[in-house]
């Protein structure tokens, strides 16, 4: 799957893996590696130390952790199920819109990017 069918900000659904069917706002996309940070899934505890120079009370800070693209799919804003994309090359037309890409939900086949 190509990696850049994913933009920050995108709702995405855990499909495979231990936190399958999880939803989530993808938060950052590490894109050499190949994975997602999804806001709320994938959490693991941190002991952090308490931090006297920044008033760090210090203690279990939950944080995400990366999950691999192959086990995130996009959920489509428009039929809401977790789907793949393709894209569209839309040409310039006559409301000034400039040559440009946009995601199209396999599903519904709905255009996911005005
Ligand atoms: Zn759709």
């Amino acid at each position: 799957m190509p990696s850049n069918n994913f933009k920050v900000g995108d709702r995405l659904c855990v499909v495979a893996g231990p936190h399958k069917n999880k939803i989530g706002t993808l938060k950052r996309f590490f894109q050499e590696k190949e994975r997602v940070l999804v806001e709320g899934v994938n959490l693991c505890v941190k002991h952090q130390k308490a931090d006297p120079n920044r008033s760090d009370p210090g203690g279990r800070v939950k944080k995400e952790k990366p999950l691999h693209v192959s086990n995130v799919a996009l959920v489509c804003p428009k039929c809401a199920e977790p789907t793949w994309v393709r894209h569209e090359i839309l040409t310039p037309d006559a409301e000034g819109n400039k040559k440009r890409k946009v995601r199209v939900c396999k599903r519904c086949k709905s255009r996911i990017d005005e």
